[in-house]
């Protein structure tokens, strides 16, 4: 049996129908992890769905539940072939977000799969439930090809990953011995474009903050009391220009990172970010100066202003406001310490006279990790990829956005490397989301062919 015919049974799973099917059953559940009363769901999606499949692949599979009362179950499935094999780590997520049913483009139903030429929309195709159908198949194809699969694997989905993955990292710290693995490889997010195969190794954190002043108590008339009275917008503003100036250069001190390794700068270097219909057009002269469009958003830290206001922007009133406040977040890269940001960012506000801004940060930021693209499992796996596509495909040292990646890279001290299956316009998260159809066919031949070399011999 050989590397050809597996992929030749991925194709027929497809072509027959198989993938459709699939798909079709997990995207029934409507696990939508951030509204009430969703427990049924998120339960019945790895009791009835996910454990059987993977039983009937000599998976032995336990659900446990969250550490976290109000958190969705886990499901941890384990196929041992022996001890000296290399042993895999995968994870997916089972849940989604709302479903915005009555939102929906020609009245599609979130529910269940509609094929639009290359696009296949319904809830949760992209995210996560059509990418570790995926890698899921993909298992299948190589035992039923080869017999085995010439390796261990260790699956973790979990149903909270859009509510921010409450538990996960509190079950992986508490379960460690479950996860013994040589390396960590799932499917989330999005290709650099629908028809470049990508990994990516890590993501950037962030942390999101709120600044706030009140400088008196109501409102008061201008004509009255202009003049007497501080204006805490006016302030705020200065505030935030203190912070960044008008080109997006990072002004606070410490929270600059431009340092790139050599690996990862010749990484960046060889992609492209931005293009694609209804895409925004890129401002070369913003964010950090002297570094590229893409060092800039993989490779540096970014801060933005999610949103500010003072007075009654709907209702604006001829008087002083009493109080102003600013939604702040700062994405960073590996080398920052997220621990260290609000103190930075403390001393520099009483430094610059704005003592009286009170800041306030949300619990648990998300980690930014990152592993070298010229790691020993990166090249492994782009080698086997690239062998597969015919093709160069596209190394990303880290995602620009976030996942809780760290759980797998710090906490369970794995090299995580991510092979993604969607593209940038899913539309995750909106309606209309959806996965496309040649480039989940050809996510699934990528996913056989690497499963199968795992189980060759010249793993690192
Ligand atoms: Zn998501």
């Amino acid at each position: 049996m050989s590397r050809v015919q597996a992929l030749e049974k991925i194709e027929e799973y497809f072509q027959s129908g198989g993938f459709e099917s699939d798909l079709g059953q997990r995207i029934a559940y409507k696990t939508e992890s951030n509204l009430p009363n969703c427990d049924v769901a998120l339960k019945s999606y790895l009791e009835e769905n996910l454990s059987p499949y993977l039983q009937e692949l000599d998976f032995t599979c336990t659900i446990h539940p969250n550490p976290r009362a109000d958190a969705g179950p886990f499901l941890v499935a384990y196929r041992s072939e022996g001890d000296d094999l290399p042993t895999v780590m995968t994870y997916g997520h089972g849940d989604v977000v709302a479903g915005y049913d009555d939102k929906w483009d020609n009245k599609m139903n979130p529910w269940e799969i509609t094929k639009i030429g290359n696009r296949w929309y319904g809830r949760g195709t992209a995210d996560n439930k059509g990418q570790h159908t995926i890698n899921l198949a993909s298992l299948k194809a190589v035992i039923e090809t080869r017999g085995q699969l010439g390796f261990n694997v260790i699956v973790l989905i979990e149903m909270g990953e859009e509510r921010g993955s409450p538990g996960l990292r509190e079950f992986c710290a508490a379960n460690k011995n479950l996860f013994n693995a040589d390396v960590f490889i799932a499917s989330d997010g999005p290709r650099t474009a629908p028809e470049m195969p990508t990994i990516f190794m890590g993501a950037r954190g962030v942390l999101n903050f709120t600044m706030r002043l009140n400088s008196h108590t109501g409102a008061h008339h201008s004509g009255n009391w202009g003049g007497l009275l501080t204006n805490p917008g006016v302030v705020m503003a200065h505030a935030l220009a203190s912070m960044i100036d008008r080109n997006g250069k990072i002004l606070v001190e410490g929270w600059r990172n431009t340092t790139l390794s050599k690996s990862v700068r010749e990484a960046i270097a060889k992609l492209k970010v931005g293009g694609g219909e209804g895409s925004p057009e890129i401002n070369p002269n913003w964010g950090e100066p002297g570094m590229t469009p893409e060092e800039r958003v993989f490779g540096s830290n970014t801060f933005e202003v999610r949103a500010f206001e003072t007075g009654n922007p709907q209702f604006p009133a001829n008087a002083i406001p009493s109080n102003a406040v600013a939604f702040g977040h700062l994405r960073y890269v590996v080398g920052t310490q997220p621990e260290e940001l609000i103190p930075m960012l403390r001393l520099h506000l009483d430094r610059h006279g704005f003592e009286d801004i009170t800041i306030t940060s949300e619990p648990d930021p998300m980690y930014a990790t990152r592993l070298e693209p010229n790691h020993p499992w990166v090249l492994w796996i782009a080698k086997s990829l690239t062998h597969t596509a015919g093709a160069d495909i596209a190394i990303v040292p880290n995602l620009g956005g976030s996942l809780p990646n760290d759980v797998f890279s710090e906490v369970l001290g794995l090299p995580t490397i991510w092979v993604p299956h969607s593209y940038a316009g899913c539309s995750q998260h909106a309606p209309n989301e959806h996965i496309l159809e040649t480039t989940s066919q050809s996510a699934l031949k990528l996913m056989t062919g690497l499963w199968w070399d795992l189980g060759e011999s010249g793993t690192p």
